[in-house]
């Protein structure tokens, strides 16, 4: 018989302290010494360890000890005695190992790993999968006694607490790694759109600039039907470009690396400049309700112009013949600005798809339109980028209104939120 301690420990005073320091200190890394320490001060043991598989991968790493103390552990050594804990899923003492033949398979390992942690007993940690995802280590007891059946018991009770925890903050790992390589391909695709854009654009500008000099009859006179190809090179050579831009405005936005321009100013002169650089066909009447008493706004002026022309040209776009009005209202510490229709409207289960990006609503009437889809979910970012928000309400066939705030007071842009 082993000197062993017969203690029956009294799991409700367990359970209360446990649930208390879980209580108080949710689940992160900082907390992995503050529960050692609990079940450390419970078995009387010297010291302890938690072990935990680092990240989806194989390994094992320690990452937390009590004391201040430091343990290289080199988990190739004794994986035979990992195996039997991921098998067994019970704890294990050095000495069972020593002096039960049944342990002899292990026996080297499972002595190198209670050497390499001068340890004396170890719990398996389960995440509420088969697979080990750590172990509890603890160092000789306090009263220099053994650890019988009962420590045992209570250690693998504690195993048990922590599978929860475990499992949260092993997926809570999990999604956050998941998240990084997002984040990453994210940046890639930015820089390789941005990238790929400015290549097309550098010589499509050649094509251009070529197609001006043939349409402006400057290297000669044109026949009627050459006037008619240079034209249509240089219409589509144009909604190229447009298509280009936004696309490295939208990879430049995802990458946060468009930098805001911000000043206050009224919106009177920017919708102005807006509407210089579109074309309102002679069956729209367009409204216009911002005056001198409309607040100024702070903003990237550039960036508000660009989703005033977005809105507007595509308002007139997609109303044949009707009403477009512009208008704004004061809405708490921002100021709201509407673009409204009379035209053919936007179907209530579409309206958070026309935010996308690259969507444009398929039916008979709308493919007469052209456009890539971009506009809009560019716009939203520019506005997000304030602070502020886009968005839509709309009837079919009666017309839609789109919504955005900018900020009336100085704004700080923190750049990478315009990514998410
Ligand atoms: P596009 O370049 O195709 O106009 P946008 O991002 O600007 O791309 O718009 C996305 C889609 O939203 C459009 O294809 C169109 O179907 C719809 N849409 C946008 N504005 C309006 C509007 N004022 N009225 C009706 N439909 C609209």
């Amino acid at each position: 018989m082993f000197p062993f301690q017969k203690k029956s420990y009294d799991y409700k005073k367990l359970a209360g302290k446990w649930s208390g320091l879980c209580a108080q200190t949710g689940f992160h890394e900082g907390c992995y010494a503050k529960w050692l320490q609990l079940i450390a001060d419970a078995l009387g043991a010297q010291g302890g360890c938690l072990v935990l598989r680092e990240g989806s991968g194989a390994s094992l790493g320690v990452k937390a000890c009590l004391d201040g103390r430091h343990f290289s552990f080199h988990p190739q050594d004794c994986s035979k005695l990992i195996q039997w804990l991921e098998k067994n899923k019970r704890g294990i003492t050095r000495r069972q190992i020593l002096e039960e033949p049944q342990y002899f398979p292990v026996k080297i390992h499972g002595l190198n790993f209670f050497l390499q942690f001068q340890a004396e007993a170890c719990v398996p940690l389960f995440g509420g999968q088969e697979r080990l995802a750590g172990i509890l280590v603890f160092g000789p007891k306090k009263n220099n006694r053994e650890y019988g059946a009962a420590c045992l018991e209570v250690m693998e009770w504690f195993a048990a607490q922590l599978a929860p925890w475990l499992q949260n903050g092993l997926l809570t790992e999990e999604l956050r790694r998941r998240q990084t390589e997002v984040d990453a391909l994210r940046d890639l695709k930015s820089q390789m759109t941005a990238n790929l854009s400015h290549e097309l654009r550098t010589p499509l500008t050649s094509v251009l600039g070529f197609a001006e000099i043939l349409a402006e009859e400057i290297d000669g006179p044109l026949l009627p039907e050459q006037k008619r190809h240079v034209a249509e090179i240089l219409n589509g050579g144009e909604r190229l470009l447009r298509t280009l831009s936004a696309l490295v405005d939208m990879a430049k936005i995802e990458a946060g690396q468009y930098p805001l321009n911000v000043s206050q100013f009224h919106l009177g002169p920017v919708l102005e400049g807006a509407l210089d650089e579109i074309a309102l066909n002679g069956e729209i009447d367009l409204e216009v309700s911002l005056n001198g008493h409309t607040p100024m706004v702070y903003g990237d002026l550039q960036m508000v112009r660009q989703v005033f022309r977005q809105l507007l040209d595509n308002a007139a776009k997609y109303t044949p013949r009707g009403k477009v009005t512009v208008s704004a209202g004061r809405k708490g510490e921002m100021l709201e600005i509407c673009v409204a229709d009379t035209g053919i409207g936007i179907a209530k289960e579409k309206l958070p798809e026309i935010f996308r990006g690259f969507y444009q609503i398929s039916s008979g009437l709308t493919r007469t339109y052209q456009g890539p889809g971009i506009g809009l979910a560019l716009s939203k970012k520019m506005v997000e980028a304030h602070g502020g928000r886009l968005w839509a309400e709309s009837r079919p066939g009666q017309g839609s209104q789109f919504f955005f705030t900018l900020p009336l007071k100085p704004i700080t842009i923190r750049h990478k939120e315009l990514a998410a």
